[in-house]
């Protein structure tokens, strides 16, 4: 039993992208159990303006990881 799950990319209902799991939390919604982010946690909690920033954030995240994603297929597709 040495596999660490504590750091596996796991996916953030509230960002819709991938978080460290050490980064987030366990929530009990009407759907069931979702991972959600502490960092996104947090900024609802501090209010408008911290969420709107997180808001920002989350959206470059989302463009790096899309740009990412891209750039992998646009590799895959080369080595043919
Ligand atoms: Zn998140």
């Amino acid at each position: 039993m040495s596999t660490d799950t504590s750091i596996e990319p796991t996916y953030c209902y509230h960002c819709r992208t991938h978080h460290p799991r050490n980064e987030m939390r366990l929530m009990v919604t009407k759907t069931g159990k979702r991972w959600r982010c502490v960092r996104s946690i947090e900024a609802t909690q501090q209010g408008r303006e911290a969420r709107e920033a997180y808001g920002r954030l989350v959206t470059e995240i989302n463009r790096a990881e899309s740009r990412s994603r891209a750039q992998r297929l646009n590799n895959l597709l080369q080595e043919k």
